[in-house]
């Protein structure tokens, strides 16, 4: 076994704090890598503190994981020691079901392997995440990284980048669309990126009126503060896409009533209760409520590619682990400008 190092929660009531334990040795189809950098998404705090369902303690949350390969396994074929590579939320799938053959391994049918709060493929053995200082992943979960990027910038792609991009290409988006980002915070200050890169009309609706100033940055057309009544209903009836990327409970009513006909309204925020939609909200105007689950494999690989030619990153700011508590209480009064990432060199 391997010893490695880590911030741990050891229940949903305790703090992170340091924590040793064991990964598996490298098998020959294995890529170990040591871990850089870690972004800091609000999915861990929701899985730390049991938000969806009883996590497997202790946890050690993170996946947006980069770093250098330090050991490859005998039959691994792309990638060498000395490459960058990267592992975002997911570490293993069955790979022969029809979603697994489609490069959908997020939509696994047997389920996929999470990269830390799951069971590996025998059912028993813990997975865990990136606060630590290696990692090792089966060959076909990890990611190639380019040197042309801001390492630690590029660590949110491997979650927040990948959960924004797929959507928005599933449904199109692009050039004549008026696209709305519910929420700008990891998720959706890379939905702003890549939905100006696509070519769309970007509003950024958001509670809070602060951000404006970043949005535009960023390349947002327009800006709506969601608690401004009046700016609401300016808005009604206007959006073909909102990209719901909202952490906590809200009000979905009001968000579907500015969409246009035939608009959609795509979830990927995770709030911890169920939302309550009223049928009407739908039929009048033909609308969709739908979902999406970050992406496969090959369409994280297809990001990352695009977002090195054109030098596409997240906002970041860099953190020391021992500072992790810190980050998650700002993240749940939405102040995060726009990811945190840790710096592993820290732990
Ligand atoms: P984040 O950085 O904390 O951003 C969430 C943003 O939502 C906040 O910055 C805030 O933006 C807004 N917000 C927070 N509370 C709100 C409220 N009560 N009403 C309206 N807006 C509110 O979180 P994140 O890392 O981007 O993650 C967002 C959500 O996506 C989480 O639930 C996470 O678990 C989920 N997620 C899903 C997937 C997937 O595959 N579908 C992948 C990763 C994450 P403003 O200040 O602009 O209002
Ligand atoms: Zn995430």
């Amino acid at each position: 076994m391997i010893a490695a190092k880590a911030y741990a929660a050891q229940s949903p009531e305790t703090n992170l704090a340091p924590w040793n334990f064991e990964r598996r040795e490298v098998g020959p189809h294995d890529v170990q890598f040591d871990i850089l950098f870690c972004g800091v998404c609000h999915s861990d705090l929701h899985q730390i503190k049991n938000d969806w369902f009883p996590g497997i303690f202790p946890m050690v949350p993170g996946h947006e994981i980069v770093g250098r390969v330090i050991k490859v396994g005998d039959h691994v074929k792309n990638f060498k020691v000395g490459d960058l590579a990267g592992t975002g939320c997911m570490v293993d799938s069955c790979q022969v079901c029809e979603n697994c053959k489609q490069d959908l391994e997020q939509y696994c049918l047997e389920g996929s392997t999470q990269t830390y709060n799951s069971f590996e493929r025998d059912g028993k053995t813990p997975t865990y995440g990136g606060y630590s200082n290696t990692i090792v992943v089966r060959e076909e979960f990890v990611l190639h990284i380019s040197d042309k990027l801001n390492l630690a910038a590029v660590a949110p792609l491997l979650c927040a980048g990948i959960t924004t991009y797929s959507p928005l290409k599933h449904w199109k988006v692009g050039k004549g669309h008026k696209l709305a980002v519910l929420g700008l915070g990891g998720l959706g200050h890379m939905a702003v990126k890549f939905g100006v890169a696509f070519g769309a009309e970007v509003t950024v609706l958001s509670t809070s009126p602060k951000k404006e100033e970043d949005a535009r940055k960023l390349g947002a057309h327009h800006f709506l503060v969601t608690t401004d009544a009046d700016q609401v209903k300016a808005a009604k009836g206007t959006f073909d896409f909102i990209l719901d990327t909202v952490s906590a409970p809200h009000d979905f009513n009001m968000y579907l009533s500015l969409l246009r006909t035939n608009g959609s309204m795509i979830c990927v925020g995770v709030p911890p209760e169920p939302a309550q939609v009223t049928a009407f909200s739908l039929l009048g105007g033909r609308k969709s409520l739908s979902g999406s689950s970050i992406g496969g494999i090959a369409e994280t690989q297809e990001m990352l590619d695009y977002c090195a030619e054109n030098n596409i990153v997240s906002e970041i700011e860099m953190i020391d682990i021992k500072d992790i508590q810190k980050a998650y209480d700002r993240m749940i009064r939405g102040d995060v400008r726009y990811r945190f990432v840790i710096d592993m060199a820290t732990l």
